[in-house]
């Protein structure tokens, strides 16, 4: 079977939502029963998002497989409601090491090494192996960056090759582009796109359809004038409005004919009738549309001044509250501002830490752990404020002087916190975590056993510290209940404190694995506690 791809290019600026609109149009090809999965290309040097500040870059995304990714994988397990491998982020240092090292093995046989066809040739091997392993009808292949910029030429090089050897009943371009609104009255400007289809045009390639976002609905007037200076047919120009919710993009593509539009041109016949499918899913995005009662959460972290450093926390207490036909707002608290004290946390139902490395802001989280285990406030802290919660609980009720991870300071007495043993001899930075899905064993008559409703649980993991065992029975005296564990009882995973209202921490992060329609169990159970 030969798969079909759809290769996604984006103009004019980044941060239109091309993630967005990738992860919409394979949701709608998946709701009509295609086998569809998404490639995202980022065409800078890192190796993979992990050592990339989420302030800068939004948060990273960690896969099954361990892969630590950019965050649009995130959006697209969420809108496929499917598991994708660390393979499908790909990235130029992944090429280039991959292509200097066949070179240093002499596998290129004396031939001079060169971007076009060596570079260029790799990259298309990458994407026809992930199509052809997984057999796959529809691939959909984001370029990240913007049409013009220098680092996703050899991409858009490979893609435009591809293109030719498939031919175009297998290959579609969409270029994602922006149509900006100046005036009060509203003019559509269409001059960004006609350049960014210009510049796409001079390396090659001619995009089939177009996604304009815009703020209001693209007039008639607009897309026709796009389409004649694009050379894209009036009906392949689609509109890419704002809507209350990024789940209800695929159905405003749907409204305008995309997938009609889509099977034409792959010459795809007998449709197969999805209505079920389309039921489920919205009803899935109707129930995050509910206007029903507020739950307030605090989230407290450091990486406060760009919302996408947390969006999958984010995504999954939304998931968590349309499931209880609720609706939460959060307001996100900089762990740095929290120093002297915590008391404006005290209008909140419920606090969530989420992850976080290093030692700026730490100090207010751990207030905020204490103060929410003193106030009986319900607590769900993740990774870092699992690990900040064990402080706050050991600082102020085992009576361990200066308690602290050995992250934040590695002389301290009381190392409750301390770096995994397999960390000791690693040097390297990159890649080198505690990371991806590890399988937990859950203590019966716990909280944890009621929230998953099981002995066993995988989860995924991004940590080098954990919780130091030699304090176990210091804390376990004290009231603390450690219900998960993993590696035959070598690691601490949840800890819960039984005589507070909700108080859970969890070494893994259950945000990964939460989805539209399916909440991940721990937020289910905090939301609901929240509310209540
Ligand atoms: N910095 C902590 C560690 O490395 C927590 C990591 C996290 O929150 N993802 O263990």
């Amino acid at each position: 079977m030969q798969t079909k791809f759809i290769f996604i290019t984006g103009g004019v600026m980044s941060g239109l939502g091309k993630g967005v609109i990738s992860s919409s149009i394979a949701k709608l090809l998946q709701l009509t029963d295609q086998k569809v999965s998404c490639v995202k290309i980022d065409p800078y040097l890192n190796y993979d998002a992990g050592t990339m500040n989420p302030i800068a870059h939004g948060e990273v995304f960690v896969t099954e497989d361990g892969g630590e990714c950019d965050m649009d994988i995130g959006n697209y397990e969420r809108f496929l409601n499917q598991d994708i491998p660390k393979s499908h982020n790909i990235t130029t240092a992944q090429i280039y090491s991959r292509v200097i090292e066949a070179e240093r093995k002499g596998e290129y046989l004396g031939a001079c090494v060169q971007i076009i066809p060596h570079i260029t040739d790799e990259i298309k091997n990458r994407i026809r192996n992930i199509a052809q392993d997984e057999n796959l009808d529809i691939l959909l292949v984001e370029c990240g960056g913007t049409v013009g910029d220098i680092e996703s030429l050899p991409f858009l090089e490979a893609l435009r090759q591809i293109r030719a050897e498939d031919g175009q009943e297998n290959v579609i371009f969409i270029h994602v582009t922006l149509v900006p609104s100046l005036d009060v009255v509203g003019e559509q400007k269409t001059k960004p796109t006609q350049h960014s289809v210009q510049e796409l045009r001079r390396i090659g390639i001619q995009p089939d359809l177009l996604a304009v976002r815009c703020v209001q609905p693209l007039l008639e007037k607009t897309k026709k004038k796009i389409s004649m200076f694009t050379n894209v047919s009036i009906k392949d120009v689609f509109s890419c409005h704002d809507v209350k919710s990024i789940f209800m993009v695929p159905q405003i593509l749907y409204d305008q004919g995309l997938v009609d539009t889509v099977f034409k041109k792959f010459a795809k016949v007998g449709l197969i009738n999805a209505s079920a499918n389309w039921d489920k899913w919205n009803s899935i995005v109707d129930s995050l549309q509910k206007p029903a009662d507020i739950v307030k959460i605090a989230m407290v972290g450091k990486y406060v001044t760009l919302a996408d450093s947390y969006v999958s926390v984010n995504q999954a207490l939304k998931h968590a509250a349309a499931s209880i036909s609720k609706n939460v707002s959060i307001d996100l608290i900089d762990s740095d501002t929290l120093n002297g004290d915590s008391k404006k946390l005290a209008e909140y139902d419920g606090i969530l830490v989420p992850g976080g490395f290093g030692i700026r802001g730490s100090e207010g989280i751990i207030k905020t752990a204490n103060f929410a285990r003193e106030k009986n406030i319900p607590y769900l802290g993740i990774c870092f404020g699992f690990q900040l919660a064990v402080i706050a609980f050991g600082r102020h009720v085992s009576g361990l002087n200066n308690a602290n991870s050995a992250e934040i300071d590695p002389k301290t007495e009381n190392p409750v916190i301390d770096l995994l043993p397999e960390q000791k001899s690693v040097s390297n930075m990159g890649g080198s975590l505690r990371l991806g899905a590890n399988e937990i064993k859950i203590k019966d008559n716990s909280l944890a056993f009621k929230i998953y409703n099981s002995s066993i649980i995988n989860k995924r993991h991004r940590h080098r510290y954990e919780f130091n065992k030699k304090y176990l029975d210091t804390y376990i005296e004290k009231g603390m209940v450690f219900s998960g564990e993993s590696d035959n009882g070598k690691r601490m995973e949840i800890l819960e404190i039984p005589s507070h209202k909700f108080f859970l921490g969890v070494q893994y992060h259950p945000e990964f694995n939460s989805r539209p329609g399916f909440p991940e169990e721990s937020f289910k159970a905090f939301v609901s506690a929240a509310s209540s």
